[in-house]
């Protein structure tokens, strides 16, 4: 059988966040081969009270979205803060 590439994200370790100025974002900025990307996850709708006018506010989520085009490089393993991410051939 054909072997493949495996990239995890622990979600319990990960600290991403696309609003939060302190989330990080270093796997996604640092891939050389732009493997992950993100996605809305969860959309709300809520009036301001100030304004009446609607917002929406989404929560976004990293995911790894092209997996077969990692190098095995190992450079977002080693960059992450956290620990969250493991690569493997499988
Ligand atoms: S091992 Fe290298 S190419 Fe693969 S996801 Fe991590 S940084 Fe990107
Ligand atoms: S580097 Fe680690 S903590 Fe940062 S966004 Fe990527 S997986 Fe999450």
């Amino acid at each position: 059988m054909d072997k493949r590439n495996q990239i995890t994200i622990d979600r319990d370790k990960c600290r991403y966040s696309l609003y939060d100025p302190l989330g990080c974002k270093l796997c996604i900025q640092n891939c050389p081969q732009g493997i992950f990307c993100t996605l809305p996850v969860e959309k709300t709708r809520k009036t301001k009270p100030e304004t009446g006018k609607w917002e929406e506010p989404t929560v976004w989520q990293l995911l790894v979205a092209w997996e077969d085009n990692c190098n095995l490089c190992g450079y977002c393993v080693n960059i992450c803060p956290y620990k969250a991410i493991k690569v493997e051939v499988v």
